[in-house]
């Protein structure tokens, strides 16, 4: 058996991960299978260093919100100017998905029957304030200020400080594109996007609908609310090595500094070297698992040489 092999053996009963590798190689044997020692060592101290490495990830959140809608009370039809005294009441969060970056599950949640936000925000804000970084299409503009807003309403604590990844963003700075809508950049990459939008109809009756409209667009709501998830993340992976981190989710779990920013991994070697305009030598590493690019100092990479 290759290192590989056993490794797959290991995954499937990870209950010998815990074994010397001497009963580890009984076992095969006895299974039928042929592995030195020499091998069947290397594979308990990959899949242990796995273990221990993921078990150290950082949480790195996925989420997108839908709202509701602002009333305005108005004089008439027509092109005019509605002022804040115009408005009736204050439009709130109708759901949320969410998923760590790294698990398979998406979870979701909505409002109550009542409409109101309350419990979902309470619920959500013990999730969104342990993440060490959130990732959203135009979230900083709006899902981030959102929270913040809904938690302000509630009285509720939130991170308004939390490391963003908004690919919106960074893709305007970056990329020039003819549309810098999710939809679009999103086919732009080949990433497929199954369920087409509901539309306005779907807010009319989610909030003004009977209850068996209400029930069905919600449903058709959450829906695409998880496809927002599934897509933005497909989407993140496939530009974060043009984009830069703002957080070092190496270091962040403690790792050297000249780990990969992006996933942690020390699988990085020298792209290029460079200096600046003050004369400081700077070195360009690349991430061999995800391809990220990142700067690292002289006296770093030394460090890292020796
Ligand atoms: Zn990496």
């Amino acid at each position: 058996m290759t290192v590989k092999q056993i490794r797959e053996f290991l995954d499937n009963k990870p209950g010998y991960k815990k074994e010397g590798a001497k009963r580890l190689a009984v076992k095969l044997t006895a299974d039928g299978y042929t592995a030195s020692m020499k091998s069947c060592k290397r594979a308990l101290r990959e899949a242990r260093a796995t273990d221990k490495y993921n078990s150290k990830q950082a949480r790195v959140m996925i989420y997108d919100i839908e709202t509701s809608r602002q009333r305005a009370d108005v004089w008439w039809s027509g092109k005019q100017y509605i002022n804040g005294n115009n408005l009736v009441g204050d439009p709130n969060v109708i759901s949320i998905a969410y998923k760590w970056l790294g698990e398979e599950e998406v979870h979701c949640l909505k409002w109550d029957k009542n409409m109101c936000d309350k419990k979902m925000i309470t619920t959500f804000l013990r999730e969104y304030n342990q993440a060490d970084m959130v990732i959203g299409y135009n979230n900083d503009r709006f899902d981030n200020k959102w929270i913040n807003t809904r938690a302000l309403k509630h009285s509720l604590e939130v991170n308004t400080l939390v490391k963003s990844f908004d690919i919106m963003k960074q893709s305007k700075s970056i990329f020039r594109l003819p549309s810098y809508s999710m939809n679009y950049l999103a086919k732009f990459l080949g990433v497929q996007t199954k369920l087409q939008h509901g539309g306005l109809a779907m807010w009319d009756a989610i909030q003004y609908g009977t209850k068996k409209e209400g029930k069905k667009a919600m449903k058709m709501m959450l829906e695409y609310n998880i496809q927002d998830i599934i897509v933005t993340e497909q989407v993140f992976l496939k530009v974060r090595s043009y984009m830069k981190m703002p957080i070092h989710l190496g270091v962040m779990v403690g790792q050297a500094k000249t780990s990969c920013p992006s996933c942690g991994g020390s699988h990085v070697k020298l792209h290029k070297t460079t200096v600046t305009a003050a004369g400081t030598v700077q070195h360009i590493m690349k991430c061999k698992d995800d391809n990220v690019k990142f700067k690292i100092s002289n006296s770093q990479y030394l460090k890292m040489e020796d």
